[in-house]
C-alpha cells in the first residue's frame, strides 16, 4: 500500500489560469499535452499494462479544439472492473454523438503505476489521448458502490486537482458523481461539486447544455471570469432536475449527535431534489457500439440491457428500491441490438441485463428468438437473474442450446420461511427444492445458491435454516449424480439508503463471523456442499460509507491519506488504516453502522428524493418486521409507494400483453388479482 507520504505528493500541474478546461477570453486554443510518451516506458513494470494503453475497438476519438464542453468519465476502480460499466459506454456514446462534446474515459490506475505516475508527475490520464485530468471542463465519476470513495479522492489528488470543492477554481473541473452509491454522497459532500440522481442519459444531457452556455456566457464577457463564475456555474447546475450541489445545503445537528435536518443554504434551490426517470427505454437505444476490452477484464461479453427498474418489493435490495417503476425495452429492439452488437463486437456470449431477467413480460420469446438465432454458432446466451422457479430453469435450457449444462445460480437470500417473509423474497422451500430437482434432472450440474446473513430480527435457528437448505439441496444434486455439485455462498447484509432497512442496525463483524461459523460447523458432515463466504470486514467500510452523514467526509479524506485505496479488494486490506481513520476523526461505528433508528429521526438522505414515500418505507419497515409480505405491484394491487405519481407511464407491464395495470393505491380498487403472471402471459402466449 502506499504511504502516507506518497499518497500527498501530486504530480505537478499548470497553475490557475494557464489551464486548458476554461480559456480566458481571447486566449488561443491550445490542446493539452499527451503523456503517453512519459507513460509507456512505465507500463512494462506495472501488472496488467494493456488496461492504460486505450486504442480499443468502439473507442470514440473526437476533437479537442472541434469541442466546447469536455468530459471525463471515470470509474473509481481498474479497467479490468469498470471497463464493462453499462452506465459509462452509454454517457460515452450518448455525449460524443454530440457535434460540440467531447468525452473520454478514466479509470483507477493500480498501486504499481500510480506510484510511478506520483514519481514521474504523470496526472490521471484518459484512455482515448492520455490527457490530463485537469484540462477537462468536468470529471463525472459512476459510483455502482461505496468501496470507490477513497479511490475518487485519490484520482483528483493524482489528476492535480484538489479534493476539496470549495477549493476548486474556474478552470478546475466540476466532479460530478452518479450511481447507486450517489443516493447518499453525504459522507463525500465536501468533494464533490455536484451528484446526479437517477437515470443518467438526460440529465446528463442537460448538465452538458448549462455548463456549454455557462462557458459560453463568460467567455463573450469583456474580463476574464472573476472568481464568482465557478459559483455560478454550481448554479446553473443546481437548476437542472435531478442536480444536488451539497455545497447549497447544510445539516443541522441536534445537542445529542442525531441529525436534525438538512436545509438549502442558498436561495432558490429545491428542498427535496428528485431523482430523474428515463420514461421511454426505446428512445435510448444504447450502448451501440459497446467498447471491446483490450485486455481482461470481469465481464467480457455483450451486453444489453432488457429492462430496467424492479417492482418485487426485497426490502434489503436498493438497485430495486431505487430504480422503480419497471420500464421494459421491446423485444425487436433487443434482438436488433444484440445482432449488431454481436456483427460488430465478436463477443462470443451475449448477457442479457435487468434486475431481474426473467420477469421481462416476453423473456420466454426473446429467449426463443435469440436461441434459433445462435443455436449451432459459437454464440451463447446468459440471463444473469437470481429468480427461483421451473420457468427460470426452462429458460436457461433455452438459451444454453449452444452449450453445456454447467451452473445456475439462485438467490434465496434467506434460509428460512419466516426471514424470507421479512425480506420480501417470496420464494418457499418447496419452489427451491422442485427448482433443483428439475435443474438437476434436465442436466444441470451445478448449482449455487446465495444467502445473507446479519438480516433483521435474525435469529440463529434463521441462520441454520441456511446449512438445512443447502444440505436438502446436495441430497437432490447427489440423487442425480455424484459429479453434481452445490455451492451456498453467504455474504453479512448492509443495510442501505432509501430501503424499508435504512433503519436498521447492521451486524458487526464478529457476529456475522459467529453466524458464518454456526453455517460451516452446521454442513461440515457434508463434504461435497461447498461453503464460499465474504469477508465480514468488507462490510464495515461499506456500511459506514452507505449510511454515514457530512461528518463521515473527515473519515474518508483521513483514511485515504493513510493510504487507503481499493477498499473492495482482497489485495488491499484497509479495515486498520480505516479504523485508525475513525479514531482520529472521531466517527464511531456504534453510532452511524449498528444503531437502529426510529422514525422520529432525519435520515442524511432525506432531502433526496428517490421517489419512494418515506412512510410507505416506514410501514413496510413494520411489515417486515411483523413478517408480512407484499406482492410484486407490477402484478397485483398498487402499493402507493410515492414512484409512479407524475410519471407518464405510471407502471409499465411490458408490450406484449397490450394493456397497463391501474395504478390506484391498495383499497381504492386497484386490485388485480384476475390477472395473470408474466409467466403465466407467456405459457398462454399473451
Ligand atoms: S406507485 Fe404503486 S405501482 Fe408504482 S411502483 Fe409504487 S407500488 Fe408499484
Amino acid at each position: 500500500m502506499l504511504g502516507a507520504a506518497t499518497a500527498r505528493r501530486a504530480p505537478a500541474t499548470p497553475p490557475r489560469g494557464e489551464r486548458l478546461g476554461f480559456r480566458a477570453p481571447g486566449a488561443a486554443a491550445t490542446t493539452p499535452p499527451s503523456y503517453w510518451d512519459v507513460l509507456e516506458p512505465l507500463l512494462e513494470q506495472v501488472r496488467k499494462p494493456a488496461q492504460y494503453v486505450g486504442g480499443e475497438h468502439n473507442q470514440i476519438l473526437s476533437a479537442w479544439n472541434a469541442a466546447s464542453t469536455r468530459w471525463l468519465l471515470c470509474y473509481p476502480d481498474t479497467y479490468e472492473v469498470g471497463q464493462p460499466n453499462q452506465g459509462i459506454q452509454i454517457l460515452y456514446e450518448i455525449l460524443n454523438e454530440r457535434s460540440e462534446t467531447l468525452a473520454e474515459r478514466a479509470y483507477a490506475p493500480w498501486i504499481d503505476l500510480e506510484e510511478r505516475q506520483r514519481e514521474q508527475g504523470i496526472p490521471t490520464f484518459s484512455l482515448e489521448h492520455h490527457r490530463p485530468l485537469w484540462a477537462f471542463d468536468v470529471l463525472a465519476v459512476t459510483l455502482p458502490h461505496e468501496l470507490g470513495h477513497t479511490n475518487l479522492l485519490n484520482l483528483l489528488d493524482l489528476g492535480g486537482v484538489s479534493i476539496r470543492a470549495d477549493q476548486r477554481g474556474v478552470d478546475d473541473p466540476i466532479v460530478l458523481v452518479g450511481g447507486h452509491a450517489a443516493y447518499n454522497p453525504e459522507p463525500l459532500a465536501p468533494f464533490i461539486d455536484a451528484a446526479v440522481m437517477g437515470d443518467g442519459e438526460e440529465v446528463t444531457l442537460e448538465v452538458d447544455d448549462a455548463l456549454a452556455a455557462w462557458k459560453r456566457d463568460h467567455l463573450a464577457a469583456d474580463t476574464a471570469p472573476g472568481p464568482d463564475a465557478r459559483q455560478d456555474l454550481l448554479r446553473r447546475l443546481a437548476a437542472v432536475e435531478g442536480v444536488y450541489v451539497p455545497a447549497f445545503y447544510a445539516p443541522r445537528y441536534l445537542d445529542d449527535g442525531r441529525l436534525r435536518q438538512t436545509v438549502p443554504i442558498e436561495p432558490g434551490v429545491p428542498a427535496l431534489v428528485p431523482k430523474r426517470t428515463v420514461q421511454d427505454l426505446e428512445q435510448w437505444a444504447y450502448p451501440r457500439k459497446q467498447i471491446v476490452p483490450m485486455t481482461e477484464t470481469v465481464h467480457e461479453r455483450f451486453s444489453v440491457e432488457i429492462f430496467r427498474g424492479c417492482t418485487r418489493g426485497c426490502r434489503f435490495c436498493q438497485a430495486g428500491m431505487i430504480t422503480r417503476p419497471v420500464r421494459e425495452r421491446r423485444p425487436e429492439t433487443i434482438q436488433k441490438l444484440v445482432e449488431d452488437g454481436v456483427r460488430d463486437t465478436g463477443f462470443n456470449e451475449v448477457g442479457l441485463l435487468s434486475l431481474s431477467s426473467a420477469d421481462h413480460s416476453a423473456i420466454g420469446p426473446i429467449a426463443r428468438d435469440l436461441a434459433d438465432a445462435y443455436e449451432g454458432t459459437t454464440t451463447s446466451l446468459s440471463l444473469p437473474s437470481t429468480r427461483v422457479d421451473a420457468f427460470n430453469v426452462t429458460l436457461s435450457n433455452e438459451l444454453s442450446r449452444n452449450g453445456r449444462r454447467t451452473g445456475l445460480t439462485f438467490a434465496p437470500e434467506a434460509g428460512s420461511e419466516r426471514m424470507r417473509a421479512v425480506i420480501n423474497k417470496m420464494v418457499s422451500e418447496e419452489d427451491l427444492l422442485r427448482t433443483a430437482e428439475t435443474a438437476f434432472s434436465e442436466g444441470w450440474r451445478h448449482i449455487k445458491l446465495y444467502f445473507m446473513v446479519g438480516l433483521p430480527t435474525e435469529t440463529d435457528e434463521d441462520v441454520l435454516a441456511i446449512a438445512d437448505l443447502g444440505i436438502k439441496t446436495y441430497g437432490i444434486a447427489r440423487k442425480h449424480g455424484k459429479a453434481n455439485k452445490v455451492t451456498i455462498s453467504v455474504g453479512g447484509f448492509v443495510p442501505k439508503p432509501h430501503t424499508p432497512f435504512q433503519w436498521c442496525a447492521q451486524d458487526p463483524p464478529d457476529e456475522i463471523h459467529r453466524k458464518l461459523s454456526l453455517i460451516r460447523h452446521a454442513i461440515k458432515d457434508h463434504g461435497g456442499l461447498k461453503l464460499r463466504t465474504n469477508d465480514p470486514e468488507e462490510g464495515v467500510i461499506e456500511g459506514l460509507l452507505a449510511r454515514g452523514d457530512r461528518r463521515v467526509a473527515a473519515a474518508v479524506e483521513r483514511a485515504w491519506q493513510l493510504g487507503a485505496r481499493f477498499d473492495g479488494w482482497h489485495e488491499m486490506p484497509t479495515l486498520d488504516t480505516w479504523l485508525q481513520a475513525l479514531e482520529e476523526t472521531g466517527i464511531s461505528l456504534e453510532w452511524f453502522s449498528y444503531r437502529e433508528r426510529d422514525d422520529k429521526e432525519a435520515l442524511p438522505w432525506d432531502h433526496l428524493d428517490s421517489g419512494l414515500d418515506k412512510t410507505w418505507l416506514w410501514e413496510d419497515w413494520q411489515d417486515a418486521r411483523s413478517d408480512k409480505e407484499l406482492d410484486d405491484c407490477r402484478w397485483s394491487a398498487c402499493y402507493d409507494c410515492g414512484v409512479c405519481p407524475g410519471l407518464s407511464i405510471e407502471h409499465d407491464t411490458g408490450y406484449t400483453g397490450g394493456f397497463q395495470l391501474p395504478v390506484l393505491p391498495q383499497g381504492l380498487g386497484g386490485g388485480s388479482q384476475q390477472l395473470p403472471t408474466a409467466p403465466e402471459r407467456y405459457a398462454s402466449g399473451g
